[in-house]
């Protein structure tokens, strides 16, 4: 496909998909740059339902970097227990903490090379974070992104790196926050992994994987 042709095709399907969904909010409840930042980190291979459940306690107690920076892993390990490999993320955010205290000046910063220094942050979390806290635009490529961008024929391989440029080569910046949102939304709705709902997909007529009825 041209990069003609395929700017068009995520037009449309941006353009279809925006019909259902419209402007999508990050589902990921917080207040402010820092507090998204943890949130994200938690997220991986966890549910955002999930995590919702535990920044409540969490942020009641460490919301900001001050106190989250004081605070020792085995404190927020008790809380966020229940989300997957909490072990590993409670080291993660209490050295991201220490290091925006000592280094950042208390901020989260904004750009993706500062962002992805800070530990448990890849690119995906930094570009929901430039995203969603700070406006600028990026597109963070998860599973859903990428599982849907491959049944729609519009990369080849699962790979977030070849699904963020190739969208972000394609689309306008001023789409590409929401288009991701979008595409997990729809993932999540209709296109599941296993069985998806094609008789009932706004996008069947433009995907080359839909199913037959
Ligand atoms: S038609 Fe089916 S495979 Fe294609 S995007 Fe829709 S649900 Fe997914």
């Amino acid at each position: 496909m041209n990069n003609s042709k395929r700017s068009q095709k995520l037009l449309e399907i941006y353009r279809r998909l925006f019909g259902l969904y419209g402007e999508v909010e990050c589902p990921l409840r917080h207040d402010g740059a820092f507090q998204l930042l943890v949130a994200v980190v938690l997220s991986a291979q966890t549910t955002d339902v999930r995590v919702n459940m535990v920044t409540e306690e969490l942020f009641r107690k460490f919301g900001d970097v001050e106190r989250f920076a004081a605070a020792s892993p085995e404190e927020v390990g008790e809380i966020i227990r229940s989300v997957g490999l909490y072990r590993s993320k409670s080291v993660n955010l209490c050295a991201t903490a220490k290091k925006l205290r000592d280094e950042f000046n208390g901020t989260v910063p904004h750009t993706m090379e500062e962002l992805t220094s800070l530990p448990g942050v890849g690119r995906k979390s930094a570009n929901v974070i430039l995203g969603n806290a700070f406006g600028i635009p990026g597109f963070p490529a998860d599973t859903h992104v990428q599982r849907l961008l491959m049944r729609l024929g519009i990369i080849k391989k699962r790979d977030p790196e070849v699904a963020e440029a190739t969208v972000c080569g394609s689309l306008p910046a001023e789409y590409w926050t929401n288009f991701s949102h979008l595409l997990i939304q729809h993932g999540r709705n209709i296109c599941f992994a296993r069985t998806p709902k094609c008789a009932e997909c706004v996008l069947k007529e433009l995907c080359p994987s839909a199913e037959e009825e």
